[in-house]
């Protein structure tokens, strides 16, 4: 059974704009994105967005990120975690600055686990 309308899973699949409205390290190598979404319709807990990057050369990257502000807050906000040779999380969690526009897609489907196979 699908909890999302047409409108809304259309709306989801569609890659936007959010603009950078602040930033945080959590770590020396986490930095919270908090992303001003122009009608962000909210999401349910679990779900993940895809960001795309362009880099100098043109070409477009993808990577996703899991969602971290509540359902229904009217911010979005990303934990990225940077990987030392990985070019989109040492970009997110180094040089993205407030006011920047980031290019996005979701919300995507709810990452869950099965907890038979814990037990
Ligand atoms: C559903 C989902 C949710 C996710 N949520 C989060 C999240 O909330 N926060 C988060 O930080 N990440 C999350 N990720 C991971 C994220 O999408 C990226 O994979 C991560 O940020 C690394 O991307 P990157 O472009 O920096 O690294 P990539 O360039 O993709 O590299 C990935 C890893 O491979 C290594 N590597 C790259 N090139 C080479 C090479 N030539 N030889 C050897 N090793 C190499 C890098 O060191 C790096 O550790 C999620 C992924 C999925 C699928």
């Amino acid at each position: 059974m699908s909890i999302l309308t047409d409108s809304a899973a259309q709306r989801s699949s569609q890659w936007r704009f959010g603009i950078v409205a602040g930033t945080a390290y959590e770590t020396p190598r986490a930095r919270t994105l908090v992303i001003e979404v122009p009608g962000w319709g909210g999401h349910r807990l679990g779900q993940y967005v895809d960001v795309c990057l362009r880099s100098v050369d043109g070409t477009w990257t993808a990577r996703s990120y899991s969602i971290t502000s509540p359902p229904q807050g009217a911010l979005l906000t990303l934990l990225v975690g940077k990987s030392d040779s990985g070019g989109m999380s040492r970009h997110l969690a180094d040089m993205l600055e407030k006011g920047d526009r980031i290019a996005l897609r979701g919300p995507l489907q709810r990452v869950s686990v099965n907890m038979t196979y814990l037990a």
